[in-house]
């Protein structure tokens, strides 16, 4: 189990012009993504996603000249001793934050990707769940996002048809636009499709102020990100205008941070990410702490299938699961890089954990090294 080789290797798709939908956070032209490959000298090797951070080759850079020196050569099976070697040497002193914490993220869900090959079991298992069936609800990057209505009931028509239950709906372009295109969602298909919306920190106080009634009367799941995370004063104000619960926690790194998230007490939804907030060691714990305060964990959904497979373990293994955030509108770092599916939707609107060993996922190296990493980033 002596690790011997760790490379991290970032991967871009462009994203053709007629395909590139409108968020809050600009225009997707490109997904990124960040593969880590930690290699054992008894052959065993592990998938990881680091998500891109807006500049997967900058994630790259950290694992490949920062992280991975401290990382070859230890046992790969000693997953929170390395978790904790990389924090204290890289994000405790001097270390690059949030860049380092996605990196770590990447390489521990490579390293949990091999205990679960070498001892032939899902991670789920290994991190004491069971399969069962998951929520789904479609609007992961790209999907669902701004622009003509029409198009918007089409694409939900289409997510619905698929066997989806539950869609996240962006918004953030102003109050009375944003509500106009829930309130068409809700009325075109009924009180019995679960809406949540997503503002990727693009409201002002003010705009919540307006929203608020509106989404508390379409009976709106959550409101994501209406401000940054650190923007304690306005999540503050804005828990006070309405019922919609606030949700966050896909740009908030390690327990840490969490820990302060749930002592303010005005998130009702935490969103944290397997490949963004350190990976599995450092999510379970996070879910361990959510789950003393009786709040639910409703994990991120990163790019690529990795990540997407590791949301839906964690949900299995964990006893305050919410829902898994799914990956739709177009993106080819999905399914592509692997030679099966991520998650299947059954006819209920669920997903359930995968079964071979680890990830569950098998990655076709060649793919990647036929997607070099486009610098820049991936919404303009
Ligand atoms: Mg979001």
């Amino acid at each position: 189990m002596k690790i011997t080789d760790v490379e991290a290797i970032p991967v871009s798709v462009p994203i053709p012009k007629e395909r590139q939908n409108a968020l809050g956070i600009g225009k997707l032209t490109k997904r990124d993504a960040v593969f880590v490959k930690v290699t054992t000298a008894g052959g065993l090797i592990g998938w990881g996603e680091a998500h891109h951070g807006r500049n997967p080759g900058a994630v790259a850079s950290i694992i490949n000249n920062s992280l991975k020196g401290m990382v070859v050569g230890q046992d790969a099976s000693n997953v929170a001793g390395i978790w904790s070697r990389l924090y204290q040497a890289q994000v405790a002193s001097h270390g690059m934050g949030a860049g380092s914490v996605i990196a770590i993220s990447g390489i521990d869900m490579a390293l949990w990707d091999i205990r679960g090959k070498a001892t032939g079991w899902p991670i789920y298992k290994l991190l004491g769940g069971a399969s069962k069936p998951i929520l789904a609800y479609a609007g992961g990057g790209g999907s669902l996002g701004f622009g003509k209505t029409e198009a918007l009931l089409d694409e939900c028509r289409g997510l619905i048809a698929m066997g989806f239950k539950a869609l996240k709906l962006r918004i953030g372009q102003a109050p009375a636009i944003d509500l106009a295109r829930i309130e068409a969602v809700r009325k075109t298909f009924g009180d019995d499709v679960m809406l949540m919306t997503d503002a990727n920190a693009a409201c002002s106080l003010e705009d919540v102020r307006q929203l608020m009634p509106g989404l508390d009367a379409l009976n709106v799941r959550w409101l994501e990100e209406p401000f940054p995370g650190s923007d304690q004063r306005s999540y503050a104000a804005a828990a006070r205008f309405g019922r919609t619960p606030l949700a966050l926690g896909e740009n908030a790194y390690t327990r840490y941070e969490f820990r302060e998230y749930l002592e303010r007490g005005d998130i009702a939804v935490l969103q944290p990410d397997v490949g963004k907030t350190g990976g599995f060691t450092e999510i379970m714990r996070i879910a361990a702490m959510a789950s003393g305060w009786r709040v639910p964990i409703h994990p991120h959904g990163g790019v690529t299938g990795l990540d997407l497979a590791a949301g839906i373990h964690v949900l299995a293994a964990i006893d305050n699961a919410g829902y898994f955030e799914s990956s739709e509108g177009l993106n080819p770092l999905r399914e592509l890089p692997f030679a099966s599916k991520p998650y299947e939707l059954d006819k209920d609107g669920c997903v359930r954990p995968l079964e071979a060993p680890g990830l569950g996922l098998d990655v076709d190296e060649a793919f990647l090294r036929f997607h070099p990493v486009i610098e820049g980033p991936g919404f303009v």
